[in-house]
């Protein structure tokens, strides 16, 4: 239930709604827009049928939320959400490009990409010190050893920290050293974590299930934002379809219909979309002409030697082209980058 408040509402008129709705059992968000103040009533709803909340002082009308997901629906919140990493906006006028190596693989490696993605303006390093391998004989990534590499190019270069958190028991070890958590795709559903970031105050991006519709996505969401975590990056990285030519589907239409359906920043990921180096590029122009308020991109100086998804990392000069050419598609779109 959204309760859409009076311009001249007070707020000791706001705080006894409040505590009315809490009383019943209910969870009360605020949005504060521009021109509005909306409440979402989170809970059974069928506690508010005793409720005139229409005639409470400061009430301009009540509607019900009919998707199934509220927090992160439009109609809770009709502005774009801009989330503040340490200072930098996601979602605002600003295309923001978050690149890296697939997995961290040792210190040299890392600190070198860290200085060349620098060079091009880029704010977000990623990295992977856990990685969800599909094979348990493959590289698993450093763990805590890949976490203090991430820190360390932080602190060389400022630029802010992206990996992914994939078991609820490193938490603790992962927020100390991250800026922003990436719950990975094969754990878009895994509702223990998303409870689990949901209950800190990390930015969190979540990257599409291989096989999730965008409700199930915005749903997953949700879950994270149920929690009172509203710092929610939604990231498109391609789906399972019959398909071969490519890794994935990128599904880019899924980008226009997120930003219909919610306010929280959506960014795309080429990457993990096609699987090939050369196929990144035409679909990173294609992402920040759909709309995207961001690119996640892996970068690696010797791809071939790479210990994970070599094949669709970028070299230097190529990152570099990209870049120049997704900076110009930004400008058209009304965009920095
Ligand atoms: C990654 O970002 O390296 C990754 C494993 O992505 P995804 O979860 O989208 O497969
Ligand atoms: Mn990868």
């Amino acid at each position: 239930m959204i309760i859409v408040l009076r311009p001249d509402a007070t707020e000791e008129q706001i705080g006894h709604i409040k505590e009315r709705l809490e009383g019943l059992g209910l969870a009360v968000h605020i949005s504060r827009g521009k021109e509005r103040t909306v409440l979402g009533a989170i809970g059974d709803e069928r506690v508010l049928q005793e409720l005139p909340l229409a005639a409470f002082p400061g009430v301009e009308k009540v509607v019900p939320i009919l998707k199934p997901y509220k927090l992160a629906s439009r109609e809770f919140h009709s502005e774009n959400t801009v989330i503040h990493v340490n200072g930098v906006p996601i979602g605002g006028k600003k295309i923001q490009v978050i690149a890296g190596p697939c997995a961290v693989e040792n210190r040299e490696m890392l600190l070198q990409i860290a200085g060349e993605i620098k060079k091009e303006g880029v704010s977000f390093i990623r990295g992977g010190a856990f990685k969800p391998r599909t094979s348990p004989y493959t590289f698993q990534g450093l763990g805590l050893e890949g976490l203090q590499y991430l820190a360390e190019a932080r602190e060389k270069t400022g630029l802010l920290v992206v990996t992914e958190l994939m078991d609820p028991r490193d938490i603790e070890m992962v927020y100390q050293y991250t800026d922003v958590i990436q719950i990975g795709a094969r754990n878009m559903q895994n509702f223990r974590l998303l409870t689990e970031v949901g209950s800190y105050d990390k930015p969190v991006i979540l990257k599409r299930g291989l096989s999730a519709t965008v409700k199930e996505f915005l749903m997953s969401a949700e879950y994270i934002m149920s929690k009172g975590n509203h710092n929610v990056i939604l990231c498109e990285r391609g789906i399972r379809t019959f398909e071969t030519a490519t890794r994935n589907t990128l599904d880019l239409s899924a980008v226009p219909v997120l930003k219909q359906l919610s306010h929280l920043p959506v960014i795309v990921d080429p990457s993990h979309g096609v699987g090939k180096w050369d196929l990144v590029t035409p679909m990173a122009r294609a992402g920040v002409a759909a709309g995207a308020d961001g690119i996640l991109v892996e970068v690696h100086p010797d791809p071939e030697k790479a210990m994970s998804d070599g094949e669709q990392s970028l070299k230097f000069p190529v990152f570099k082209e990209m870049m120049r050419q997704i900076r110009a598609i930004a400008q058209v779109m009304g965009r920095e980058l």
